[in-house]
């Protein structure tokens, strides 16, 4: 099953590549493999996969336990769900990515942690584009000043920026969400944020991820411009929260 899905979601990020004349290797593909046991994530890296995306710091710090050593290839886990700050020392380590800082607060945090263990952590900004309540992110306006504000941490890099789309039977009623952060990144790259003081400028050269474009819609966010798409049900099936790992 999941040899098919994923061959099916291969042909149409292709596609979107295709239909956007953009190249397929701009665009990384991250199965979210939350609520999924440990054996589908191994027939998922059989299968070539070796970006994984966890919504729950428990979750992913078990799964890397379990898995990470075990997988020949190095592996990336992205930490895509909302982050509270007495968590981030349980996967500061283990996070490739961290998708979801929408506060200094929780910057502040990953960075004490970062400094702690001598890394630098890579990290985007969620940004709620469609102003939903039900969302955690920041909203656009706030971008600029919290990305100022996370320059002047040395142990984190903000790579980019993410959003959570709405739910929507028509993916087209997204696209003019993908289009806003798109522009909204594109701006930034393009600035350069200046450091207040010591002249330091963000590295546009790092700031190089879009992450947009779940099941339901990743076609439109590939055509939009998102370089990571994260994907889950389209890949593994239904999630079944009742029995959760
Ligand atoms: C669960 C989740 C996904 C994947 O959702 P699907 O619709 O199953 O593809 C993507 N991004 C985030 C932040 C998620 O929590």
């Amino acid at each position: 099953m999941i040899k098919d899905n994923i061959s099916e979601i291969e042909h149409k990020i292709q596609a979107a590549c295709d239909r956007a004349g953009r190249r397929r290797s701009e665009v990384t593909l991250i199965a979210v493999s939350k609520t999924k046991p440990n054996e589908m994530l191994e027939e998922a890296y059989a299968l070539g996969m070796r970006h994984f995306g966890e919504n729950k710091v428990q979750e992913m710090a078990q799964k890397y336990e379990d898995l990470n050593d075990q997988f020949p290839d190095k592996v990336y886990w992205h930490l895509i769900g909302h982050l509270q700050r007495n968590k981030v020392k349980y996967i500061i380590d283990k996070a490739f990515l961290i998708h979801s800082v929408d506060s200094l607060r929780l910057a502040q945090q990953i960075e004490e942690e970062a400094d702690r263990k001598k890394l630098v952590c890579d990290i985007l900004i969620e940004v709620n584009v469609a102003e939903e309540d039900t969302k955690f992110g920041v909203s656009c306006n706030e971008v600029i000043p919290l990305l100022t504000e996370l320059t002047k941490l040395s142990h984190i890099r903000v790579r980019g920026l993410m959003t959570i789309a709405p739910y929507v039977e028509n993916s087209e009623k997204n696209r003019k969400y993908f289009k806003k952060l798109r522009d909204l990144y594109v701006d930034i790259k393009s600035k350069n944020i200046d450091n207040n003081g010591n002249g330091s400028i963000i590295d546009t050269k790092c700031f190089d991820i879009l992450s947009m474009g779940m099941t339901g819609d990743f076609e439109v966010a590939i055509e939009e411009g998102a370089t990571m798409v994260r994907i889950g049900t389209g890949i593994f099936g239904e999630r079944d929260y009742s029995k959760t790992v």
